[in-house]
């Protein structure tokens, strides 16, 4: 039988611990654990407390500490940045390594005492699209294995992001005894099917996909879907767990409507729908412009559109911004569009919450972070029914899916939620709610520690079972 009428106080670890900070958490466990006479847990507890274990992020392409939202800077970034931080909270050393992408950049950035980015160099300190940096990862391996030996280090587990990462990942566990725990954060086995030009680098891209999924020691899924696409679309072999993506829950839902309307200088009687992301065409914002361009609102009601997000002129982010702004004016938009470009942490929660509705009309999406950051900012969610956000959006609940590409669906999906404020603050805080159960950083956190615990625990009861050799 289960133990928990055996064992009470597992009822009362499993209730209260979640509520803890991570150190009153030891406390009460070690209390507990006394009080039942578990030695053993209260021993392997002391252990993991005081060892502090040091763990390495490893985002090649995506830098955790640059500025957010613009050209391949965007949910890879956000997601090894917070799980960083949220993991150094729960005790454990983080050094998150990327690629030095310019040479104003600090090798080493310290977020606080536990967490800091380390920038290697790989290839010429300047920005490279991550189709152009595969070349470049034998030295990225290189750097990494000189950063331990100067540190007379050697980590034991490594969480690499993306396939880039996940190719040193690969190559360092040749080379010395390691866990690697690998997250996708896009499959090129999804992409490709979604694109007309296929690059170059595919072939090299699905194969090591493959290889990843099969010989890793664990695969994050960050959405059910997304796992069955691994297992349709890459392999039957591996194994692969399922932890989705979290949001800062305290820096989103604080902000009245209202007061974030006065501080951006948004009407208040406006109907205003928002688009949060990168300027790229997989992101569907022609889709979105064109959809409000169909609203049953236009003419009707103060209808504002915003388009948030940076990029660089000239750049593929640049090119698609103008695209976007020529279709703006093609539809007659331009007089209820603004651009305000990239948003960021001291303004981003206020557009949130300032919004009427916030639209994710991209062509697929492996979670969508701007998803869960508008459901915690209580605005209710218009997305694609694809991939992550058919997860994260419950449709009639938090919000409504239509399908990509689908001008006349978006419009029909954004303008049920305008004209009818009583709905959309009940979608709203529908969606808080879902994001405060679901989605913060610290469950996220606490998933991939317990993710990393096992692993680790496992790894040292194999090589404690292996035969000692006598001298
Ligand atoms: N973002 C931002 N400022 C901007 C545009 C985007 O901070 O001007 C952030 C956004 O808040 C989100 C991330 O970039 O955290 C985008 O992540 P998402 O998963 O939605 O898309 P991706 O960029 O990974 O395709």
């Amino acid at each position: 039988m289960p133990c928990s009428g055996q064992y009470p106080w597992l009822v009362t670890l499993r209730f209260v611990l979640p509520a803890l900070d991570p150190e009153a958490r030891i406390i009460l466990t070690l209390c507990l654990a006394s009080e039942a006479g578990l030695f053993a847990l209260r021993l392997k507890l002391i252990m993991l407390q005081s060892t502090k274990h040091r763990i390495a992020l490893i985002s090649v392409d995506g830098d955790p500490a640059i500025e957010i939202g613009q050209e391949e800077a965007g949910g890879q970034n956000v997601y090894v940045r917070q799980v960083g931080n949220a993991l150094a909270k729960l005790g454990w050393q983080v050094d998150m390594f990327t690629r030095r992408s310019s040479p104003e950049q600090a090798a080493i950035v310290q977020h606080g005492p536990n967490c800091r980015t380390i920038r290697l160099k790989a290839g010429p300190a300047k920005f490279m699209g991550r189709d152009t940096l595969f070349d470049h990862l034998p030295e990225f391996v290189d750097q990494f294995q000189q950063f331990q030996q100067r540190e007379g280090f050697c980590y034991s587990l490594i969480h690499t992001n993306y396939w880039l990462s996940s190719w040193v990942g690969m190559e360092l566990k040749k080379q010395q005894s390691l866990i690697q725990v690998h997250t996708y954060h896009s499959l090129g086995a999804v992409k490709y099917r979604s694109i007309g030009e296929v690059p170059v680098i595919a072939t090299q891209r699905l194969a090591i996909e493959k290889a990843c999924l099969e010989t890793v020691d664990r695969v994050i899924a960050t959405s059910p879907q997304e796992q069955k696409h691994m297992r349709i679309l890459v392999s039957q072999k591996g194994q692969i767990k399922m932890i989705p993506c979290g949001t800062d829950i305290d820096k989103y839902g604080g902000i009245e409507r209202s007061v974030a309307r006065e501080k951006l200088g948004i009407a208040p009687d406006a109907k205003m729908v928002l688009y949060v992301g990168r300027f790229d065409r997989r992101k569907g914002i022609e889709t979105l412009v064109r959809a409000v361009a169909q609203s049953s609102l236009r003419g009707k009601a103060n209808l504002q559109l915003v388009i948030g997000g940076g990029s660089c002129p000239g750049q593929s982010d640049g090119i698609e911004r103008d695209r976007i702004a020529n279709i703006v004016d093609e539809v007659g938009l331009e007089d209820c569009t603004t651009f305000p470009g990239r948003l960021d942490d001291t303004v981003l929660p206020f557009y949130y919450a300032a919004a009427d509705v916030c639209v994710v009309p991209s062509h697929y999406e492996p979670f969508g972070l701007v998803a869960i950051e508008a459901m915690a900012s209580q605005t209710p969610v218009v997305a694609s029914n694809v991939g992550g956000l058919e997860f994260t959006v419950v449709p009639e609940v938090t919000g409504l899916l239509a399908p990509p590409k689908d001008e006349a669906a978006f419009a029909h999906a954004i303008d049920r939620i305008l004209i009818n404020p009583i709905w959309r603050d009940e979608l709203g805080a529908a969606g808080r709610k879902r994001v405060e159960i679901a989605f913060s950083w610290d469950s996220v956190a606490s998933g991939l520690t317990d993710l990393y615990t096992h692993l680790l625990t496992q790894t040292r009861a194999k090589t404690e079972k292996q035969p000692q050799i006598a001298a």
